[in-house]
């Protein structure tokens, strides 16, 4: 089954819900290579040639990406029942709409990808994809290199499996430490459940890079588009 439904390519395209575009159809205001529709069962590719009251489907924009250093205090979604700030109220103005690739949760700070393309995002985020997450972390308590080691098997904790970790014991500072962890997985509260299992309270949690991208010397509330030619390379 190549392609995709015709009502799902006509609703991405922004021009009404596919509940809606599905109604279009059935009253013979869509056309498929020069024919009139009567029927949404029917897939079709970037080649078919599609319009809607006889306008042609508006261009695909083309695929955009940033690495936007997220402050602390934001939540990654898109409303917050709590009436939360949310990052996309705290972006840029400069930037179009955009989806997070994936989230952070409200005090962790750093590295999140941004992009105006949906699908894309789901590929980087689904867990097939599997990039290295690197996180910089502060945590109160104590523990010791070898007991972090044991992460490398990776963990279970209440009935979840976790990943393989790579976690370093970079520092002791006061009452805290200061660690870098690595791992290939996005899952809900990953880094504190495994180090709280470990006896670590996690105080700060800053992403430094995920997959290919750097949050390098990126400002805490600055965007950074990226040329997706690089991106393409990537995938
Ligand atoms: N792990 C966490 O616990 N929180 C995040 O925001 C990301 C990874």
């Amino acid at each position: 089954h190549e392609g995709e439904r015709i009502a799902k390519a006509i609703a991405r395209a922004g021009i009404a819900s596919r509940r809606d575009v599905e109604v279009m159809i059935e009253q013979g205001r869509v056309t498929l290579n020069g024919k009139i529709l009567t029927s949404p069962a029917i897939n079709v590719t970037g080649e078919d040639r599609i319009t809607v009251d006889g306008e042609p489907l508006p261009e695909r924009e083309r695929t955009r990406l940033w690495i936007y250093h997220k402050p602390r205090g934001l939540v990654t979604t898109s409303r917050d029942p709590e009436g939360r700030q949310t990052v996309f109220e705290a972006l840029p103005e400069d930037l179009p709409r955009v989806v997070a690739i994936g989230r952070l949760d409200i005090n962790t700070e750093g590295l999140l990808l941004l992009t105006n393309d949906g699908g894309l995002a789901k590929v980087i985020a689904h867990p097939d994809t599997g990039w290295l997450r690197r996180y910089r972390v502060r945590a109160h308590g104590d523990t010791t290199q070898a007991e972090l080691d044991k992460l490398r098997k990776g963990v279970t904790i209440d009935g979840m499996d976790y990943g393989p970790v790579e976690a370093t014991l970079d520092r002791a500072s006061g009452d805290n430490l200061w660690l870098t962890l690595g791992l290939r997985e996005g899952k809900n509260r990953e880094v504190k459940r495994i180090l709280e299992h470990l006896g670590l309270a996690v105080n700060r949690l800053i992403r430094l890079s995920f997959g290919p991208f750097q949050l390098g010397d990126l400002e805490a509330g600055l965007a950074e588009e990226i040329r997706t030619k690089v991106l393409k390379e990537q995938l």
